[in-house]
């Protein structure tokens, strides 16, 4: 029973192994390998007598094909891993437990790309080696030399071997992924997986155009000026001879400092603009390093926490369709719930039908999705099974699945669209976004608001919100006089928000809060919006021709016409609020993090707009202030290093004038 349970876990983490390391395209998510792998080492660690030298768990990585061998002078060992605070301090007993003194740590995000080794002789650079099994690895030299964060020579002369990680920035993958995809191309699964196949292309020109970096975090120094005591001082050393290492690296006192450390980044890590999978926490002091030695496969003297898992496979029960406000029906996919980044997912985005056709997605398949902080889960793709074949592949809808009008292509575009005017998805999606925050900001009314108005004839269109008396309101299910009360004044007071969100809620095609804001920012007024000629919108930069003939379109529509006329009869006065804009904050631009308490986020950004400044969604050496809030992402931490000045909300409200 037991022999046959470790035979297939074998087999089977082998097949995974192939298809990682050789192939550069898993079929399971990390996660779930890495429970194969934990069991097998479970079963293992019970029954010693069933080990076998050829067991995955004995050894490291894999070793493909290609690439001239290479006998590392130093192995290379993998990471044990851990998942929770208990693990955690078991393995720092363990540590504490061999160490004469109390243990320091060091944390550092674990990147999650693929591991070299680098020497040096004399300065100079002379061999990049893969990890591959840890012992012999492929020599990649020739291709490593076209990543201009891997120095040719350092700014000392040592003789050195250093270690790290290669990675591609999360939006060159996207980037990459886009342009193969149009050219039909392979596509990667993860960056992770980009990076890899990019760096074990066998001619060094493809190498050289793809956008791979590296996070050194190792340094065996054979012969030099200088030798640490501590992995915290090497770290320092790496930097002075030229390496780039990852600025997200914390000394701690202890394993509590280290838990800190690990949960801090749990959520932080959507932020950053590479992948990583978990903290790789160490022994500060090498001596204790050199203590505490290795396993058969990793050191002693480190573990790897795993955040919750990013990717997972799961099955698609369904695939849902959704009408939104420029009439587009968009796919969904409804999954069996998993457990995806700490949160049940059960629904993914799966973009269009021609995403959906591409990945030849069926009702049934197993699925690969992925979630990123803030951005609703995707498919990204079918995990090849033998009952893919049998399942029928999936048609496109020819009508709208709300009122059955024939679906029409744009020229030019992905999607299939509703083209009937008054199909009531249609519509209430446009009144769904007219009160959202992107949009006029209306609270308490939200999307069952919406639905209920719309079927109770009291909503259809935009217009109509504003002629609702508090008695509509109080016909709606569970709605009391002080609710009724808060929808009514909120859509009221609407009315004077500025103009660049009247802009953004029209719903023109391509006109979001940023090109209002662009539109807006040259001509303040709606009487200059409906006057505008063609080529003065064309001009303003960041906005274009077609989306100038949008808006001007928009502005020369009878129906329009008649219907801002009749906004302006209902009293939105966006004249004198942007009449009261001023030029105290022009030039200044702004990044706004974290949770303000007097206000949102938004509200700051249009009261920074109203004075003549720009904001923008992150932190570069052009950002004048960061306004920062509780809780505060990475922006932070970038605004720290590159010396940007940063406000509390109080020191905000006292730079504009409204500190009462
Ligand atoms: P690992 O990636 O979990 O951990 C070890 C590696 O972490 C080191 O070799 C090093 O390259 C890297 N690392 C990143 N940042 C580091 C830092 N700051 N300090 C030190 N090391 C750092 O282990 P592994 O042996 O490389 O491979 C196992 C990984 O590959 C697991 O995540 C596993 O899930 C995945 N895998 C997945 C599949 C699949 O089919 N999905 C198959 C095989 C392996």
């Amino acid at each position: 029973m037991l022999k046959k349970e470790i035979k297939n876990l074998r087999d089977e983490i082998n097949k995974h192994n192939y298809n990682y390391y050789v192939m550069d395209n898993p079929t399971i998510s990390d996660y779930e390998y890495d429970a194969l792998f934990a069991r097998l080492k479970e079963i293992e660690a019970e029954h010693p007598e069933l080990v076998t030298l050829d067991s995955p768990t004995q050894r490291v990585g894999s070793v493909s094909t290609g690439f001239e061998e290479y006998k590392h002078k130093y192995r290379l060992y993998s990471l044990d891993n851990t998942y929770n605070d208990d693990e955690l301090r078991r393995w720092y007993e363990r540590v504490q437990k061999e160490c004469p003194e109390k243990v320091e740590l060091v944390c550092e995000l674990k990147i999650d790309g693929l591991a070299i080794a680098l020497t040096y002789n004399n300065g100079y650079f002379q061999t990049g080696v893969t990890r591959g099994d840890g012992i012999i690895g492929e020599n990649i030299t020739q291709n490593l030399k076209t990543i201009k964060a891997i120095p040719l020579k350092l700014f000392k002369e040592c003789d050195v071997e250093v270690r790290g990680e290669i990675y591609m920035p999360k939006t060159s993958f996207e980037k990459l992924n886009e342009e193969s995809k149009n050219k039909g191309e392979k596509i990667f699964a993860n960056p992770r997986n980009a990076a890899a196949g990019s760096l074990r292309q066998l001619d060094s020109s493809i190498t050289a155009k793809r956008d791979l970096s590296m996070f050194t975090y190792t340094a065996i120094i054979e012969n030099g000026d200088y030798l640490p005591k501590t992995h915290w001082d090497s770290i320092q050393y790496i930097k002075e001879l030229g390496f780039k290492t990852n600025p997200n690296i914390k000394l701690v006192d202890d394993i509590e400092g280290a838990i800190q450390f690990c949960k801090e980044w749990e959520n932080k890590r959507f932020e950053l603009d590479y992948a990583t999978d978990g903290v790789v926490i160490k022994v500060n002091r090498l001596d204790y390093q050199n203590e505490l030695g290795f396993t058969s496969r990793a050191p002693k003297w480190a573990t790897a926490f795993k955040f919750p898992p990013e990717e997972m496979t799961t099955k698609l029960l369904d695939i849902e369709l959704g009408v939104g406000k420029t009439g587009a029906v968009t796919p969904v996919a409804i999954l069996e719930p998993v457990n995806l980044a700490g949160s049940i997912v059960s629904r993914a985005s799966l973009h269009n039908f021609d995403e959906i056709e591409r990945l030849d997605v069926r009702i049934g398949d197993k699925v690969l999705i992925k979630k990123a902080a803030e951005i609703i889960p995707k498919v990204i793709k079918v995990v090849e099974t033998d009952e893919h074949n049998d399942l029928p592949k999936y048609v496109a809808p020819k009508t709208c699945p709300e009122c059955g009008s024939p679906l029409e292509v744009r020229d030019g575009e992905v999607n299939l669209y509703c083209a009937n005017e008054n199909c009531s998805s249609v519509a209430k999606a446009k009144l769904e976004y007219w009160v959202s925050k992107e949009a006029m900001d209306i609270d308490f009314i939200g999307p069952s608001v919406i639905s209920q108005l719309y079927s109770l004839n009291l909503a259809k269109k935009p217009l109509d919100l504003y002629k609702l008396t508090f008695d509509d309101f109080m016909k709606l299910d569970l709605v009391k006089e002080k609710s009724a009360n808060n929808m009514y004044n909120s859509i009221q007071q609407s009315k004077s928000k500025p103009l660049t969100r009247f802009l953004t809620a029209l719903s023109i095609r391509h006109v979001g809060k940023e090109t209002a804001d662009l539109i807006v920012s040259e001509f303040p007024t709606l009487e200059q919006l409906k006057n505008v000629s063609l080529e003065k919108l064309a001009k303003i930069e960041g906005v274009g021709e077609k989306i100038a003939r949008n808006v001007y379109d928009y502005f020369h529509e009878p129906e329009n016409i008649k219907m801002i006329a009749e906004f302006e009869s209902l009293g939105f006065k966006f004249e004198n609020n942007n009449q009261n804009k001023t030029t105290e904050l022009a030039g200044k631009t702004f990044v706004l993090t974290g949770t303000l308490e007097t206000m949102t986020r938004d509200e700051a950004g249009d009261k920074i707009k109203l004075r003549g400044g720009k904001t923008s969604s992150s932190v570069s050496k052009n950002t004048s202030y960061v306004v920062a809030g509780a809780n505060p992402g990475s922006k932070l931490d970038k605004a720290q290093n590159l010396g940007v000045i940063i406000l509390s909300e109080t020191e905000f409200l006292d730079l504009i004038g409204e500190n009462k």
